[in-house]
C-alpha cells in the first residue's frame, strides 16, 4: 500500500471542537485516509510533501452554492439591489440564457475558485429546471466535480409554483409538474447518490424555497419521499424579513413553524441564510437538530443582514458555511467566506453594545467568534450538516487536507501563523490540497487546467449571456 507523508507543518488545525489544534507536525495518509498525526519518520519509498512553513486545515465544506451564477458576477442591473429585486434582475433574468456549454463553464469556474481556496466538498443548490429543459445540469455538475476530484452534493432544486408570476412567462420561468420533479429526484438518487459516510456523490431534496416553491401538501410529500430514499433536505429560508411577513400573511405562522408542520425540520435538514428569525424559531431549530448554511458575504452584499450564529449555535443548531451563488457574492471562495464570518459575527455583536450609562454590560463583540470556531463551522460543521464523516484532521478520517503556504506579505509578521488563512483574508498559496487522499492541487496548480484560457472563455460567455438576456 502506497502512503504519503506531509512532513513538518508549522501548525495543524483540526476542525474539532475539543482539540482544535494538534500537537503533531506530520500527517500520514494511507488508502485515502489519515493514518497518523504526530512526529513521524518517513517510510522507505514513501512520498513526502515538505510542509515546512505550511499550515494544515481540513478541506473546507461548502454547504450552499449556485454554481451557474459564476458567470453572473457584478451584473449591473442587480448590483445595487436587495434580494427580491436582485433575484428578478440577475439570476431569474438570465436563467433561460444558459445552454449546456455556458452552464458547464460556470460550474467549472465556481468549482475551480473553491478548490483554489482549499475546499474539498461542495453542495450546490441547483434550481435551473423547467419543463423541456434542453440539458441535464445535474450530470454536468457531477462531471465537473469529478474532473477536479472533489466531493459533490447535488441539492436538486425546483418549484411547482410561480410566486405570482403568471402564465405568460418565458419558457425558463415555467414551473415543473410535481410528479416529474419527484421522478427526477428518484432518478438522480438511483444514478448518483452514495449513502456511505465518505461519499463522493450525494443527492439532496431541495425545493428552491420551502414557503413559495410548492404547496404545503407537496412540501410534506417531498420530505416523505426524501426520507424514503435516504436523502437529506435543504432549502432557502428567512433570508430577509419578507419571509416572516409572507409566512404570517399566507399561513398565519412563522416560517419555521410552517416547515415543522410539513415535517421539514430535523437533523437531516439544513437551511441557507436564516438571517431574520424570531427567538422561538431559533429554539425550534435547535431542539430539532436542524442546520444552517451561513452565507455572510451574500447576506452582506444583498443588504439582508447578519445571521445570529452565536445564538443559533447556543440553541443547538448545526452551523456550517456556504458561499452562496457568485451573482450575490463576488468572492465565492471559502477563505473569503470564513474571513467574513469571523469578522461579521463580531460586528453583529458589537452593534448590540449600548452605552454603559444606558445599562449595557459589554463594550463590543470581540469575543463573538474565534478563528477555531469559524474553521469548525467551515469544516466539521459542514460535514455534520451534510451527514458526511469528513471535515476533521484526525486518524481514521478521510484525508481531505488543505496545506497553505503563507508566502505572501499579508502573512508576514503574524504572531500565530495558524490563524493566517482565515484571519488575513485573501487567498493563500496552496502547497497541496488532498481529497480522499488524492492530491488535487500541488504547488498551487490544478493539473491540466489553463487558467488564462478559462478566463478568456468566461469573458466570451459573459458577452453571450448579455446578448441572450437582452
Ligand atoms: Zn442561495
Amino acid at each position: 500500500m502506497s502512503t504519503l507523508l506531509i512532513k513538518g507543518c508549522t501548525a495543524i488545525l483540526t476542525g474539532n471542537r475539543e482539540t482544535p489544534r494538534s500537537t503533531g507536525t506530520d500527517i500520514r495518509v494511507a488508502d485515502g485516509r489519515i493514518a497518523a498525526i504526530g512526529t513521524l519518520t518517513p517510510n522507505a519509498d514513501e512520498r513526502v510533501i515538505d510542509a515546512r512553513d505550511c499550515v494544515a486545515y481540513p478541506g473546507w465544506v461548502n454547504t450552499h452554492h449556485h454554481l451557474f451564477q459564476s458567470l453572473l458576477k457584478g451584473e449591473p442591473q442587480g448590483l445595487n439591489q436587495s434580494l427580491s429585486a436582485w433575484l428578478a434582475s440577475t439570476p431569474y433574468r438570465f436563467r433561460g440564457a444558459f445552454d449546456a456549454e455556458t452552464f458547464r463553464l460556470a460550474a467549472r469556474i465556481g468549482l475551480v475558485e473553491l478548490v483554489r481556496s482549499g475546499c474539498t466538498t461542495v453542495a450546490d443548490h441547483h434550481y435551473l429546471y423547467w419543463p423541456g429543459m434542453p440539458f441535464d445540469g445535474a450530470a454536468i455538475l457531477f462531471e465537473e466535480a469529478q474532473a477536479l476530484g472533489v466531493r459533490f452534493v447535488l441539492c436538486r432544486g425546483g418549484a411547482t409554483q410561480t410566486r405570482g408570476l403568471e402564465s405568460a412567462l418565458p419558457t425558463a420561468l415555467r414551473p415543473e409538474r410535481f410528479d416529474d420533479w419527484m421522478q427526477d429526484v428518484e432518478r438522480l438518487a438511483g444514478q448518483f447518490h452514495q449513502p456511505q459516510a465518505d461519499a463522493m456523490r450525494r443527492v439532496v431534496m431541495a425545493p428552491t424555497t420551502t414557503l413559495h416553491s410548492t404547496t404545503a401538501q407537496e412540501l410534506r410529500e417531498s420530505a416523505r419521499l426524501a426520507r424514503a430514499l435516504g436523502l437529506r433536505l435543504h432549502s432557502h429560508l428567512s433570508e430577509t424579513v419578507d419571509y416572516l411577513d409572507a409566512s404570517r400573511a399566507k399561513f398565519g405562522m412563522t416560517p419555521l413553524q410552517f416547515c415543522a408542520e410539513q415535517d421539514w425540520i430535523g437533523d437531516d435538514v439544513w437551511f441557507a441564510h436564516l438571517v431574520k428569525l424570531q427567538p422561538e424559531e431559533i429554539a425550534l431549530l435547535g431542539a430539532s437538530g436542524s442546520g444552517i448554511a451561513h452565507c455572510p458575504q451574500s447576506n452582506a452584499r444583498l443588504g439582508s443582514g447578519i445571521a445570529d450564529i452565536v445564538a443559533l449555535e447556543q440553541a443547538g443548531v448545526k452551523i456550517s458555511i456556504g458561499v452562496d451563488g457568485a451573482a450575490s457574492n463576488e468572492a465565492a471562495d471559502m477563505q473569503s467566506e470564513t474571513h467574513a464570518a469571523w469578522q461579521l459575527q463580531r460586528a453583529r455583536k458589537g452593534m448590540l453594545a449600548r452605552p454603559r450609562y444606558d445599562g449595557g454590560t459589554f463594550e463590543g463583540g470581540g469575543d463573538a467568534a474565534t478563528i477555531e470556531d469559524v474553521i469548525r463551522w467551515g469544516t466539521s460543521g459542514g460535514a455534520a450538516v451534510l451527514g458526511l464523516d469528513t471535515g476533521e484532521l484526525r486518524p481514521g478520517m478521510p484525508a481531505d487536507i488543505a496545506l497553505y503556504q503563507l508566502d505572501d506579505p499579508r502573512y508576514f509578521g503574524l504572531h500565530d501563523v495558524a490563524i493566517g488563512p482565515v484571519a488575513c483574508g485573501g487567498r493563500a498559496t496552496l502547497k497541496a490540497l488532498l481529497c480522499q487522499g488524492k492530491v488535487i492541487v500541488e504547488n498551487d496548480v490544478i493539473a491540466g487546467l489553463d487558467l488564462r484560457e478559462l478566463g478568456a472563455q468566461a469573458a466570451e460567455a459573459v458577452k453571450r449571456l448579455q446578448q441572450r438576456a437582452g
